[in-house]
């Protein structure tokens, strides 16, 4: 279906839907001015050209009214998070009152597991996946030492089979027979960071649920990648970055998902903040606290408006793009991407993410058999943004809304090159 030349690529790329929105974002470019293959927005997404004039409008404003702006500026500060929660619910597929844009992610997962982590002397135990993400892993453990138990017992790693990369849901399951008795939450990281693998959110959640377990996810690799439908999975919360595939800036604000089901319960724990308070008495100062319903009422300071301006320039592109389509160019642009990786017979090279488009985002993970961190460097010195994990694997993102067929083509030719 796919063919091994330039000018394949370079037809494709004429015919895609998307071509327009490559324009629309600032692609770095080397000294000459040439533009990088950037494959790297599983770790930073590009800029949008308009963010700046989105983060202008609020600078402006700022200046123009001071305090006021909280409710004269063009975009009222008060409600501005509102703006935004119609778009990122769709990319999500939560309901809006589902969804709300908050601190950072690991913030978020600890606010999160303070609701829906409740152990008890014998239901205490987390679940993860065994490569979660370093920091998911470190806010698990915590957690569990700050209930008083030990990591050692109570954090459960779903493993990989020996001489196997991915994880496979019956080993999950078989966990879950033999402990979910004692297993008090799931949080696994969708899509996963390094292998690229997506997990069935649904049948995690399910499972979870038979046994009584909490169950959330980690998207910071899945929002604005795969489509998660959070709200017809079941999960109970979910937690998510957006400046990986979200475009909106280095250490932007986070999102987070909690399950309509939740959305007044009393039985769950939670760390409050004024932000999180009835928005008609929220300034009356001296109320009791009454939480708003949905995940508007885990909210805790009054956010940061300059990131929600850079979250709304990307939001509104992918309003725009549609995420459907954005999904249908990425599968046939990371296909394209394994086919020419396959095409180059080389042994020393395995894919080690999922062959199924469904079980995997934009993402591959090339493990490159005796190869050290030098391939990635002169990947960058040839032009390749990509990144690095030790021992073995280069991991490659392209991201429908910016990167091209061309693209793709030139980092398997360059690849190619480096490895011969
Ligand atoms: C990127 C990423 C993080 C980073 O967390 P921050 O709190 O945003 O610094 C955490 N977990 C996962 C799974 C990630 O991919």
């Amino acid at each position: 279906m796919f063919e091994n030349n330039l000018s394949y690529a370079q037809q494709q790329d004429q015919q895609d839907f998307l071509k327009s929105y490559r324009e629309q974002f600032l692609i770095p470019t080397n000294e000459t001015g040439e533009k990088l293959v950037y494959l790297c927005g599983n770790s930073l997404g590009l800029q949008p050209k308009k963010t700046s004039e989105y983060l202008q409008q609020e600078l402006n404003d700022w200046a123009k009214f001071g305090v006021e702006g909280h409710t004269d500026a063009e975009n009222p500060w008060l409600p501005y998070h509102e703006s935004l929660t119609n778009s990122m619910a769709k990319i999500v597929g939560a309901k809006p009152s589902e969804v709300i844009i908050m601190n950072s992610l690991t913030a978020n997962l600890h606010f999160m597991m303070v609701s829906f982590y409740q152990p008890t002397k014998t239901k205490y135990k987390i679940v993860i996946e065994s490569d979660a993400f370093p920091s998911d892993k470190y806010a698990v453990e915590s957690q569990i030492k700050f209930h008083g138990f030990n990591p050692n017992d109570g954090l459960i790693l779903w493993k990989p089979r020996e001489g196997e990369e991915l994880c496979r849901f019956e080993d999950l399951e078989e966990i879950m027979k033999e402990q979910g008795d004692e297993i008090a939450l799931v949080m696994i990281g969708n899509t996963n960071y390094y292998t690229g693998q997506s997990f069935p959110l649904k049948k995690i959640t399910h499972l979870g649920h038979q046994h009584n377990c909490m169950v959330g996810f980690d998207l910071a690799h899945g929002a604005g990648n795969i489509q998660p439908n959070l709200h017809e999975s079941g999960a109970d919360f979910a937690v998510w970055c957006t400046y990986k595939y979200l475009n909106s800036g280095p250490g932007s604000l986070g999102g987070c998902f909690v399950h309509e089901r939740h959305a007044n319960n009393p039985d769950l724990n939670r760390f409050t903040g004024w932000w999180g308070h009835n928005k008609q008495t929220r300034f009356n100062m001296r109320h009791d606290f009454d939480a708003l319903s949905g995940a508007e009422g885990w909210q805790l300071s009054n956010p940061a408006i300059l990131s929600m301006a850079a979250i709304r320039a990307s939001l509104d592109i992918f309003e725009e793009a549609g995420f459907e389509n954005i999904r249908t160019k990425s599968k046939k642009l990371t296909g394209y991407l394994e086919f020419l990786v396959n095409e180059l017979n080389d042994e020393r090279i395995n894919i080690i993410t999922p062959k199924n488009p469904d079980e995997r985002g934009c993402q591959l993970s090339i493990q490159v058999k005796n190869a050290d961190k030098k391939l990635h460097t002169q990947l960058t010195e040839a032009g390749v943004i990509s990144d690095w994990r030790e021992p073995d694997v280069i991991r490659v993102a392209p991201a429908p809304l910016y990167n091209s067929f061309v693209d793709v083509y030139k980092f398997v030719e360059r690849l190619e090159k480096i490895l011969s």
